[in-house]
């Protein structure tokens, strides 16, 4: 067995790997890390699910290094799902040496890409269409890039994205490293190769799949008023033994611990009024198991490292399906199965729907109401007005 050490990592990465429950490297990490840090252009191919984002993300971080906060690291996708789970390992990989990644993908505002962009990163995982907006009105600046990867190149293709990838390729220097991964080689993706890539070493890898990180995903309809019980109901039920709860709100997540202590659940809250390094303690505690129950905000979650975690909870649905996304890779780490729980009204279907839709498939659904009934209001008359049931 050939260990990431082995492959030349640094300390800092090996640690992250570590964290990340890494063991060995898959059979496309082992051909291709050595090759990409020896500075070489690479045609890498492998089915999917055999490591193709740590083969391409480990040896991008040992050559950025530290930070610069200037792009110098690109990586193209065709979807927007893809962009996010290839952030979440730069981010997992890159803990002890802080790189900055931001991802770039249409469909939703352009505000928050740009300010992260303004703050400085040094790694940008984007979309093609997106990202040549950006570059085009010069908030996006590639000029730096010395590394570009071309991720799932044969779906790059499919999905039609040739004329984008052109004009952005274009704007980078032509010293650089170009790798590209696909899940298939045919004509065209060899095509895709010779324009862009110079002299690249072909991979293969025959390997199997790595299991899927499962996760079992289920919505429960529950009014406000009956979260706390069916949270408590379920802890013990699903014998949970580590799991974060999300709340929309510092003051929800207080609450929600209050609520979890008054029935015996070990909790802690971590959120944005609990200092950074009181924030530190709860989890190096949480990780030593001292109490089972964290109950976070989504900012306070952010960039910290939460070890794995048996279930998810989401107390408050998330705005947006990218934040659902980023909660539940809390859980069911490295091959391990996890769970994640979702506490919903009938009111937030359109939603619910956009999860699916990033999702890929439809979830299942518990206490799914009736469609509503009007009972008439005489029988309330006390209360003076009409009540829904
Ligand atoms: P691909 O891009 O080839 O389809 P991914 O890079 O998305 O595959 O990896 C598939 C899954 O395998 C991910 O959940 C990833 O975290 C996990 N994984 C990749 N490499 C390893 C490894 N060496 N050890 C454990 N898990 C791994
Ligand atoms: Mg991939």
């Amino acid at each position: 067995m050939t260990t990431f050490a082995e492959l030349g990592l640094s300390k800092s990465t090996l640690a992250a790997l570590v964290d990340a429950e890494y063991v060995e490297p898959t059979e496309i990490q082992l051909n291709t890390i050595p090759l990409l840090l020896s500075g070489v252009d690479i045609m890498g191919s492998a089915q999917t699910g055999s490591g193709k984002t740590a083969a391409f993300a480990l040896p991008i971080i040992e050559c950025l290094q530290e930070p610069e906060k200037r792009p110098r690291a690109l990586v193209m996708v065709p979807t927007r799902e893809l962009a996010l789970q290839v952030e979440e390992q730069f981010v997992k990989f890159s803990k002890y040496n802080k790189l900055r990644c931001v991802t770039l993908y249409g469909g939703t505002g352009y505000e928050k890409q740009s300010r992260a962009l303004k703050r400085g990163v040094d790694i940008i995982v984007a979309t093609p269409g997106r990202l040549l907006d950006m570059v085009e009105r010069r908030i996006a600046d590639v000029s730096g890039v010395e590394i570009l990867v071309l991720d799932e190149g044969d779906r790059l293709l499919d999905m039609g994205f040739m004329p984008q990838i052109r004009k952005v390729i274009s704007q980078l220097k032509k010293e650089r490293q170009t790798v590209m991964f696909s899940a298939t080689i045919d004509n065209r993706v060899h095509r895709l190769a010779a324009e862009f890539l110079k002299n690249p070493i072909t991979v293969k890898a025959k390997s199997s799949q790595i299991e899927p990180t499962a996760i079992d995903q289920k919505l429960y309809h529950v009014t406000e008023f009956g979260k706390d019980a069916l949270l408590v109901k379920l802890i013990a039920e699903l014998e949970m033994s580590s799991v974060i709860v999300f709340t929309k709100t510092k003051r929800r997540a207080g609450w929600v611990r209050g609520r979890l202590r008054d029935a015996n659940v070990l909790a802690e809250e971590i959120h944005g009024d609990i200092s950074q390094s009181q924030r530190e303690k709860t989890l190096s505690r949480y990780r030593d198991g001292r109490f089972k129950v964290l109950v976070a905000t989504d900012v306070a979650a952010r960039g910290l490292d939460i070890p794995a975690i048996s279930h998810v909870v989401n107390y408050d649905l998330p705005d947006s399906p990218e934040d659902y996304v980023h909660r539940i890779g809390r859980t069911g780490r490295a091959g391990r199965s996890g769970v994640a729980l979702s506490f919903v009204n009938d009111e937030q279907r359109y939603l619910i729907r956009d999860i699916e839709k990033v999702m890929g498939r439809q979830l299942e659904q518990e206490g799914k109401p009736e469609p509503r009934k009007v009972v008439p209001a005489r029988r309330f008359k006390n209360s003076g007005r009409r009540r829904v049931v």
